[in-house]
């Protein structure tokens, strides 16, 4: 379900891979590993109180029309101040400011507060998470954003459509078809009715993507909690390799959709917070929409398998 071609240079091989159902194009280089510009150690010190902090967050946030804010366990959920969406909501996942780990139930409750704020909008939502500065955390108190516009995303819309268009032209469900591919691979982690399994054409480093049996939000309800194990477990193999800093995006179809997109969610690894500012992100990733990674989707599965 996707294409490489190989440049090779001397001893070192470029593998350049063409995901065939969008044309969505990525390069993996692992010789990169060597430059070692991600060191393990450097995380945010968890001093200081700030505005999601319990003592603060219902005085510095603001609240919906309703007047209240979305409280589930631990979870605070609020429109955002500085929205860039035409619905944009924060949910807040923990009370502590700096958490080393997240428990499954402080995942599901934050994505519960999601599912509330978000079910009764017309249009194309997606839950969305920046962990640490350095993946584009603006606040370093963990906080996931929903958003949802009359349009999807420039990604989310090229998925959508062709994926209708493979529909219509195979008579066949493209993600159906994905899902038999990806279970069979050297990618597949782990997971059954929500399953994971790395990316072969990864948008990151180390893309791990969940696939849900699902195509809108509106029908999420009752895989949140199986979706919240999921993530949480990502995040723990995250850790176990030293990636700190994630993004994590679930995309969703507008309801009531033909369902020929299904759900899923996509996390990659990002650079960890470090003093000279190094970034993951540059020319190929911002400007030719081509990233460069480092690590073969295959040996993820392979890695995991070993690890857990
Ligand atoms: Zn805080």
């Amino acid at each position: 379900m996707f294409s490489e071609e190989k440049i090779i240079l001397k001893d070192i091989i470029i593998h350049r891979r063409c995901e065939s159902l969008t044309g969505f194009k990525c390069r993996i280089s692992p010789t990169r590993l060597k430059r070692g510009i991600d060191p393990f150690s450097v995380l945010n010190p968890a001093s200081g109180v700030c505005n999601f902090c319990p003592e603060r967050v219902y005085a510095d946030t603001p609240v919906f029309e309703n007047k209240s804010r979305i409280t589930i366990g631990e979870s605070v959920t609020f429109p955002n101040l500085y929205p860039f969406a035409k619905v944009h909501v924060v949910t807040v996942i923990t009370k502590e400011h700096s958490p080393e780990y997240y428990t499954k139930k402080q995942i599901s409750d934050a994505l519960k507060g999601q599912y509330e704020a978000l079910k009764d909008k017309e249009g194309y939502p997606s839950i969305n998470w920046n962990n640490q500065p350095s993946a584009g955390a603006s606040m370093i108190h963990p906080h996931i954003q929903g958003i949802c516009d009359d349009f999807p995303t420039y990604a989310t819309g090229v998925y959508i459509r062709k994926s209708s268009q493979y529909l219509t032209d195979r008579d066949e469900n493209y993600w159906d078809k994905l899902r038999e591919n990806e279970k069979n691979s050297e990618r597949y982690l782990f997971g059954d009715e929500i399953f994971w399994s790395a990316n072969p054409v990864p948008f990151g480093e180390k893309e791990i993507r969940g696939y849900l049996p699902i195509s809108s939000l509106s029908e999420f309800s009752s895989y949140i909690d199986d979706f919240s194990s999921g993530l949480v477990k990502v995040i723990g193999y995250y850790k176990e390799l030293g990636h700190y800093a994630f993004n994590m995006a679930l995309r969703f179809d507008k309801n009531n959709s033909d369902g020929s997109f299904k759900a899923f969610a996509s996390v990659i690894a990002r650079i960890n917070p470090n003093p000279l500012s190094t970034s993951d992100s540059a020319f190929m990733e911002r400007l030719h929409l081509e990233p460069v990674v480092l690590t073969i989707p295959e040996d993820i599965g392979e890695n995991y398998r070993k690890m857990n």
